[in-house]
């Protein structure tokens, strides 16, 4: 398929629902036959930028790599989904710029909720003092100024969040 690369860039706090519209993306992305990959800031951080910590400069490393590796594979056509808390927007600017075919889409929901759904037991670990550092509750998250996309995943399906991601890249010329 003669398709146009693209990276598509998930950022928000942990349990904001990158992951789930990452996935349910890749499946649609994939079902139609488009040639997609997904680099998972979890998976990323146990291979690709192993031993990277959680400090501003480890942080913006771990983000400058899956750039680098986004920005190979959007230059061979592939459709790239990112989902990474990527909480510094100076980095992102700094991807977005390098990329060129950028998407940001911002999965914002407030941080009452995201605590709640707690999805990896996380927020409590941080809360208890077990993890230090953590996004949102002793770590900045810096909001995306102009993201193409919001999804607020504590008011929408998820139907709805993928409806919003699929019409930009489609009204972009993304998609066929
Ligand atoms: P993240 O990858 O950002 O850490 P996850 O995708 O792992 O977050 O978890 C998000 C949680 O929020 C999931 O349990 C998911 O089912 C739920 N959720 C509720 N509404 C939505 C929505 N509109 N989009 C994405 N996730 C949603």
């Amino acid at each position: 398929m003669n398709q146009k690369g693209l990276t598509i860039w998930f950022t928000g706090l942990s349990g904001a629902g990158k992951t789930t519209i990452t996935n349910a993306l890749a499946q649609e992305l994939s079902q139609k036959e488009y040639s997609i990959e997904v680099l998972d800031g979890d998976v990323v951080r146990q291979n690709l930028t192993k031993g990277l910590g959680f400090s501003k400069e480890d942080r913006d490393e771990n983000i400058r790599r899956i750039g680098f590796v986004a920005n190979l594979l959007t230059k061979h056509g592939v459709i790239v989904l990112v989902s990474a808390i990527s909480p510094y927007q100076q980095i992102r600017q700094e991807v977005r710029e390098k990329i060129g075919d950028f998407v940001e889409v911002f999965v914002n929901a407030p941080l009452s909720t995201c605590e709640s759904r707690d999805v990896k037991g996380l927020y409590k670990q941080a809360r208890a003092g077990q993890i230090k550092g953590f996004t949102g509750i002793d770590d900045p998250y810096e909001a995306p100024l102009n993201p193409e996309v919001e999804c607020r995943t504590d008011l929408e399906t998820l139907a709805e969040s993928l409806h919003k991601v699929w019409s930009k890249i489609e009204s972009l010329g993304y998609l066929k």
